[in-house]
């Protein structure tokens, strides 16, 4: 605390990131990061655009990245935002959209950044339960009432569980009078993708990122996806904040991302194919674990105290997420899915922690 901070800044809850820790060796299974490099073709791009012109401003339209990203979904260059990181995105979309009389919904368990950026803008917020299986209830958000606005993330965070595109539909039918902000940061990995109902519905906004299956966490690029109306609303926010959010190697290498698909096909084939077989290893451990279309799992072990196993796992320099709160979800772990011989390293020592021996598969 000091007594030279505004008023407001005593009141912030801020979000406390996965750890990043300089420790040689280490598995990191906690923040969700792509295993594998990104696509060679990035790194090319970044090459050339570290010359003499990063003495000039990069564009602060993101012209060509935006024509980039459009083409890639079927839009229209006009019908897309991009900033730095899809955090940046979000926090430019909770100002220009969710700050109204009525209260902004949102499940109780979700990213947990909303809350942070809800607080920061002085938001109300009313959230609504997962049920009993951790999925989002559609039909709680049809009987809300006036609302100032939905945000959610499809496939949730961090449950991993996707709402069909048939429930999305309803809910924005159901509110034609707020915006709704779909996060699609791990869409990519199994969940549908409200992109093709953008064309009927105003309201709604997606937002996407390069952070997870395009491996570019670190380059710090995001997107939304909607009609120009709320295109607008975005920028107006980001002009108001910070007009060149994207540097110069970050547009180069965002658009290198997104034109190569094989690069991003065989990625992706990679993490579910893991996923899968990681879920199916989790199981036999006795493990509980969430359907998850995105690339971590989310999983309770029947007998032992998630925070212990946690610990252990660190312990053997193995690092995964664990979320004291909210309780319901105290006893899970998020793991994220690594290349196949980190999750082999990850099954083992889970096997060593429980006490079980390798168990010899005969086919
Ligand atoms: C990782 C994540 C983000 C943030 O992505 P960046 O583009 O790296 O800022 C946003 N939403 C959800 C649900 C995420 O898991």
């Amino acid at each position: 605390m000091s007594r030279y901070w505004s008023e407001a800044v005593h009141g912030l809850t801020p979000y406390v990131p996965g750890e990043q820790p300089r420790v040689p060796g280490l598995i990191k299974l906690n923040t969700n990061e792509c295993p594998y490099p990104p696509s060679l073709r990035v790194l090319e791009a970044i090459r050339e655009a570290a010359g003499e012109d990063l003495r000039l401003y990069p564009d602060p339209e993101c012209s060509e990245l935006r024509r980039v990203i459009a083409a890639r979904h079927g839009l229209q260059p006009e019908q897309v935002f991009v900033g730095n990181g899809s955090d940046e995105v979000l926090a430019h979309a909770f100002m220009a959209l969710f700050r109204h009389r009525h209260a902004l919904l949102m499940p109780d368990i979700s990213y947990s950044f909303y809350a942070v950026y809800a607080r920061l803008f002085g938001i109300e917020v009313r959230t609504l339960a997962l049920d009993a299986s951790l999925r989002i209830q559609v039909r709680d958000y049809l009987d809300a009432g006036p609302n100032g606005g939905i945000v959610f993330a499809n496939p949730n965070a961090p449950t991993g569980i996707a709402l069909g595109l048939p429930e999305v539909q309803r809910l924005l039918q159901g509110n034609p009078d707020s915006a709704v902000l779909v996060d699609e940061a791990y869409a990519d990995f199994g969940g549908p993708s409200a992109v093709p109902l953008i064309e009927g519905h105003p309201q709604l906004l997606v937002v996407r990122t390069l952070s997870k299956a395009h491996a570019l966490a670190g380059l710090r690029v995001g997107y939304a996806l909607g009609q120009p109306e709320l295109i607008e609303g975005l920028r107006r926010v980001k002009d108001s904040f910070n007009s060149y959010p994207l540097d110069r190697l970050a547009l180069a290498g965002a658009c290198a991302a997104l034109q190569d698909e094989a690069w991003l096909a065989r990625t992706l084939d990679c993490v579910t194919a893991s996923r899968e077989q990681l879920s199916a290893q989790l199981r036999a451990l006795d493990f509980e674990v969430l359907p998850s279309a995105a690339n971590f799992v989310f999983a309770r072990h029947a007998g032992r105290d998630a925070a212990e196993l946690a610990e252990a796992l660190r312990a053997r320099r193995i690092l995964v997420r664990h979320f004291q709160r909210p309780a319901r979800i105290a006893q899970f772990l998020r793991i994220s899915i690594g290349t196949e011989p980190q999750c082999a390293a990850l099954v083992d020592a889970l096997r060593q922690i429980l006490g079980r021996t390798a168990q010899v598969v005969s086919s």
